[in-house]
C-alpha cells in the first residue's frame, strides 16, 4: 500500500549553497504559508556553530505542501557523521535533494552524505542553485556531478537523475539550464514525481522507528521517526521495544502525538504508514527504539550509535582567573549541562571522575567534542579541558585503534607541507588527484590522534584556503608511536581572557575555539611540546588571539623538565626589551582597563 499524499526527503548541501534559502523558497510558494508572512530566517540552520563551520550537526524537520501532497524534508548532517546520524536520517526518507553551488560545483563536505544515499539505493535530484550568479557554469557542474557519481558508484537509475536549475534567491527553478523559470514549481514537480511516495502495510499492528531525539525544557524528551507500520493513535497504549534489548517492554500510553507541517508541529489524533511524527511526553524514550503494538512487540532494526573514539576531562575552572568568564562555574552546573547534552546526543558519553570537579566526555572526535565545547561557552559556562585522548579497544587481545578518513584540498602549492605533515602524524596517502581551479584533492588514512590539534596547524599552513574533512574510518591494529610530532599544547595561558579556555583551546589557537578577534593581554603562554616533553614559552605581542603563535616561533624558549611555570618564573625566560611590557601588574591592569 502506498501513501500517496506523503513524500519524504533529505536534503544534503555543502554550507552556503543555498540549502536554507531553498527551504524557504519551497515553504514560501507552498501554500503553508499566509502571504506576505515572513519566514523565518534560517530556518534549517538555527545553530551559529554549524554556520561557522559548514556542518549541520542535528537535523532538522520542515514539511511542505504541494498539491495535497506534503513533502517532509530532513536535513541531513554535513560533514562528519557522529555516531551514525546520516545513516538514521537517510533510513527515514525514500529520496534526497543534492543542492549544489552552480559557480562551485560539488564540494567535498556532501560527498560523504551522498556516498551513504547512493549505498542505500536512493533516488536523488539534483538541484543546481544560484543559476543566477553570472559566474555560473551550469553545463561543467552536471559533469562534475556526475564524475562524483561514478566515482562513488551510483547504480544505473541514480546517474539518469533528473538535474533542476534553481535560483533559491529568485524563487524560480527549471528543468533547463538555458531557461529561468517563473516558481519553484519544476521543482516541487520533480520531487512529487521522481521521488517514490512511501510504501507499507497500513493494516499491520503498529511499528514506529525513533531516529532522532529532540529535548525541550518544557516538555521534556521529543521522540521523532517514522511510522513504519499500520499507524498510532494518540491514548492509545503501546509497547516501546528495542533491538538490543528484546526482553524489554515498557508500556505506555501516547498522550501527545505530532506531525510536522511547515515549521511547526501540529497536533494530531492519529499518523499512519510513513508519516514522520514527533511523540512527547515519554520520559525513557531513546534512538532506535520501537513504538510497538502492545500484542506485537516487534523492534525493528537501526543503524547502531557508533562509539566514542575520543576523550577529554571538562573540569571546574581552578586558574587564578576563574569566575570572570562565564556565569555557571560550579561543578554542580557543569555537571548537569553535561548530563542534559546527553538528552540528545546519543553519540556522547559523560562519566563521573574521582574528582566530583571533574568529567570524562567521550564523543566522535575532536570536532565534535570542540563544538560541544562552544556551545557550552557561548551559553556562559566556564571550565577547563584536558587535552583529549584516544580511546583505544582490544580486539582480540591486539591494541586498535580509532582510525579516520581524512579529505582535503588544497592549492598545489601547499600539498608538499601537508604531506609531510600528515605522514609525520602517521597518515597514509590513499589517493591524490588534481580537482578544479588549481586545487589538489589528497585522501589519507589515518590514526585519530594523528589528527588533535592538526586542525588549525591546517589552516595555518595553508594560510586559509584548504578544506579538510575527516569520517571515522574503523579500527585498526595500533600504528606505533607518532614521534615527530610537536604539538604546543599550552598547559598555562597566563595571557588575559583566555585563561579560562583551558589547555586544549589554547592549543586550537583561536582557529576552533576562540572567536577571531577576541581580546587578549600582552603577555605570555607557556606550553608543553608533546614531542619533546619540553616547556615552551611564548611571548605574545598582538591583542588578537588567531595571532599567537602556540609553538614552533622562533621567541620559543626551552624548559626542562616540563612544569608549569608561574608568571613570575615564566618572566625569567623572556628577553630584556619584551620584559618592559609583560609584568604580572600591566596584565592585570590591562585586563582592568579591559573589562
Ligand atoms: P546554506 O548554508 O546551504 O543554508 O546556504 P544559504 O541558504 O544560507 O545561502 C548561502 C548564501 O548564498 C546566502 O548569502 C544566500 O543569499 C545565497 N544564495 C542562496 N541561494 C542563492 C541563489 O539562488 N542565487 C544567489 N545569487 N545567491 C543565493
Amino acid at each position: 500500500q502506498v501513501r500517496e499524499d506523503i513524500r519524504n526527503i533529505a536534503i544534503i548541501a555543502h554550507v552556503d549553497h543555498g540549502k536554507t534559502t531553498l527551504v524557504d523558497q519551497l515553504l514560501r510558494q507552498s501554500g503553508t504559508f499566509r502571504e506576505n508572512q515572513i519566514v523565518q530566517e534560517r530556518v534549517m540552520d538555527s545553530n551559529d556553530i554549524e554556520r561557522e563551520r559548514g556542518i549541520t550537526i542535528l537535523s532538522k524537520n520542515t514539511a511542505v505542501r504541494y498539491k495535497n501532497i506534503k513533502i517532509n524534508i530532513i536535513d541531513t548532517p554535513g560533514h562528519a557523521d557522529f555516531g551514525g546520524e546520516v545513516e538514521r536520517v537517510l533510513k527515514m526518507v525514500n529520496g534526497v535533494i543534492l543542492v549544489v553551488d552552480a559557480f562551485e560545483g560539488p564540494m567535498p563536505q556532501t560527498k560523504f552524505v551522498l556516498k551513504k544515499a547512493l549505498e542505500l539505493e536512493l533516488p536523488v535530484i539534483v538541484c543546481i542553485n544560484k543559476i543566477d550568479r553570472p559566474e555560473a557554469r551550469p553545463q561543467e557542474v552536471i559533469d562534475e556531478v556526475l564524475d562524483l557519481f561514478i566515482e562513488l558508484d551510483a547504480n544505473e537509475d541514480q546517474l539518469d537523475c533528473p538535474f533542476v536549475f534553481a535560483s533559491a534567491k529568485e524563487g524560480t527553478a527549471s528543468l533547463n539550464e538555458k531557461q529561468q523559470g517563473n516558481s519553484m514549481e519544476p521543482l516541487f514537480e520533480t520531487i512529487v514525481n521522481y521521488i517514490p511516495a512511501p510504501r507499507g502495510d497500513f493494516e499491520g499492528p503498529t511499528q514506529v522507528l525513533i531516529s532522532t531525539i529532540d529535548y525541550d525544557s518544557y516538555v521534556g524528551r521529543i521522540g521523532i521517526g517514522k511510522v513504519e507500520r499500520g499507524s498510532i493513535k494518540v491514548n492509545e497504549e503501546v509497547t516501546i521495544v528495542n533491538e538490543d534489548t528484546p526482553d524489554i517492554h515498557k508500556k505506555v500510553r501516547i498522550t501527545k502525538l505530532y506531525e510536522f507541517e511547515g515549521l511547526n508541529r501540529v497536533d494530531v489524533r492519529e499518523a499512519k504508514v510513513g508519516s514522520i511524527v514527533a511523540l512527547m511526553g515519554i520520559e525513557d524514550i531513546h534512538i532506535g527504539d520501537t513504538v510497538c503494538d502492545v500484542e506485537h512487540p516487534e523492534p525493528l532494526p537501526f543503524v547502531k550509535i557508533s562509539e566514542p573514539t575520543l576523550a577529554m576531562t571538562f573540569s571546574v575552572n581552578d586558574s587564578p582567573f576563574a569566575g570572570q568568564e562565564g556565569k555557571f562555574v560550579t561543578s554542580r552546573q557543569l555537571r548537569e549541562r553535561l548530563f542534559k547534552e546527553l538528552q540528545t546526543d546519543v553519540s556522547l558519553r559523560v562519566e563521573e571522575t574521582d574528582s566530583t570537579d571533574a568529567f570524562k566526555v567521550s564523543g566522535r572526535g575532536e570536532l565534535h567534542l570542540s563544538i560541544l565545547i562552544e556551545n557550552m561557552r557561548r551559553e556562559g559556562y566556564e571550565f577547563q579541558v584536558s587535552k583529549p585522548e584516544v580511546l583505544y579497544k582490544s580486539i582480540n587481545g591486539k591494541k586498535q585503534e580509532p582510525m579516520e578518513l581524512v579529505t582535503i584540498d588544497v592549492p598545489e602549492e601547499f600539498v608538499g607541507t601537508v604531506i609531510e605533515k600528515l605522514g609525520s602524524r602517521k597518515g597514509e596517502m590513499i589517493d591524490m588527484k588534481p580537482s578544479k581551479g588549481g586545487y589538489t584533492r589528497l585522501e589519507f588514512s589515518i590514526p585519530s590522534r594523528g589528527l588533535i590539534g592538526y586542525r588549525s596547524e591546517f589552516m595555518t599552513d595553508t594560510k586559509g584556503n584548504g578544506i579538510m574533512n575527516s569520517i571515522f574510518k574503523g579500527y585498526e591494529p595500533y600504528k606505533g608511536d607518532i614521534s615527530t610530532r610537536s604539538q604546543g599544547s599550552l598547559v598555562a595561558f597566563e595571557a588575559g581572557e583566555a585563561i579560562t579556555y583551558g589547555l586544549f583551546n589554547a592549543q586550537e589557537r583561536g582557529s576552533l575555539f576562540i572567536k577571531p578577534g577576541t581580546k587578549v593581554y600582552e603577555g605570555m603562554i607557556v606550553g608543553e611540546n608533546s614531542r619533546t616533553g619540553d616547556i615552551e614559552v611564548n611571548v605574545c605581542k598582538k591583542k588578537q588571539l588567531t595571532n599567537v603563535r602556540a609553538s614552533g616561533s622562533d621567541d620559543a624558549l626551552k624548559l626542562s623538565p616540563p612544569r608549569i611555570l608561574s608568571l613570575e618564573e615564566a618572566l625569567e625566560f623572556i628577553e630584556e626589551d619584551e620584559l618592559v611590557e609583560i609584568t604580572p601588574e600591566n596584565i592585570r591592569m590591562r585586563k582592568k582597563i579591559l573589562d
